[in-house]
């Protein structure tokens, strides 16, 4: 930890984790409701610290325009447009296909019907804070059943976070650029592997993954600053990420859904 080795750190705390839950009983309730308790704590630190990211990010981003001119700019824009093709192609092929193979549904038909959360995610950009509409949409409109409903989509709004995901890796390699640095297959795939169990971490709230990438980023070796530059667009990326995060989870569901009613029927 003192030395920022994260992927050590990764695996330690998974086996930590698991250790604790195969302890279980009192004590390991104790020590679970700890770390609760401690990652409850950090959320509530960052979310003062967003508080204060318009100006941080004002006096980062500041001399860096006065040094680079507007050059920067385009380079944030092609960052903003990744990350939302990247989540639009996820969203459409990938859970396209999900819902029409696996769901049995029309991904129109699921699109329309989640239209409203998609909206609430958007603009509130935390997973979290749609959780309850998005709830609402799959058992009202959608009509699945409540007991998937309750279990998949809390469960998902914690740690199924595709979009996070994406923006963290399409962020990597916007940071590698801007420093030129070229990465080998085994750097891609460190990348691949941080940034899938980063938006596994990250909190539902407004921000997560940009606490997740300073771990990627340290991961291949890449400088911190380059945060200085994409926190500077992160509520727009996250626009992006968080509409997909929780169109993720009610696929999942709608899928889960499906899958319990052939069980169901067959004998
Ligand atoms: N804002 C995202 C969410 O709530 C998390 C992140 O990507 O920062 O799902």
């Amino acid at each position: 930890m003192a030395n920022g080795e994260i992927l050590p750190l990764i695996v330690f705390s998974l086996f930590l984790g698991m250790s604790i839950l195969k302890m279980g009983g009192e004590k390991g309730k104790l020590l679970a409701n700890f770390f609760a308790a401690c990652a409850e704590t950090s959320y509530t630190l960052i979310g003062i610290i967003m508080k204060f990211t318009p100006i941080g990010v004002f006096a980062l981003l500041f001399p860096i325009i006065v040094q680079s001119g507007v050059d920067i700019v385009l380079p944030l824009i092609s960052l903003i447009g990744s990350v939302a093709l990247g989540c639009l192609l996820h969203g459409l092929v990938t859970y396209g296909a999900l819902l029409k193979f696996l769901g049995k549904m029309s991904p129109l038909r699921f699109f329309r019907n989640i239209f409203e959360a998609m909206t609430v995610a958007f603009t509130t950009v935390s997973s979290a804070a749609t959780l309850p509409i998005n709830m609402k949409n799959c058992q009202d409109n959608l009509k699945l059943r409540p007991e998937i409903v309750s279990f998949v989509l809390p469960l998902g709004a914690n740690i199924n976070m595709d979009g996070t995901a994406i923006y963290i890796g399409v962020s990597t390699i916007f940071a590698a650029n801007l420093y030129g640095v070229d990465f080998s297959w085994g750097q891609m795939l460190i990348i691949v592997l941080t940034g899938t169990l980063g938006s596994i971490g990250a909190a539902g709230v407004p921000g997560a993954a940009v606490i997740m990438l300073a771990t990627v980023l340290q991961s291949v070796g890449l400088p911190l600053e380059a945060i200085a530059i994409i926190a500077g667009v992160d509520r727009f990326t996250d626009m992006f990420a968080t509409c997909l995060n929780i169109t993720g989870d009610a696929t999942v569901a709608a899928v889960i859904n499906e899958n319990e009613n052939r069980r169901e029927i067959m004998p």
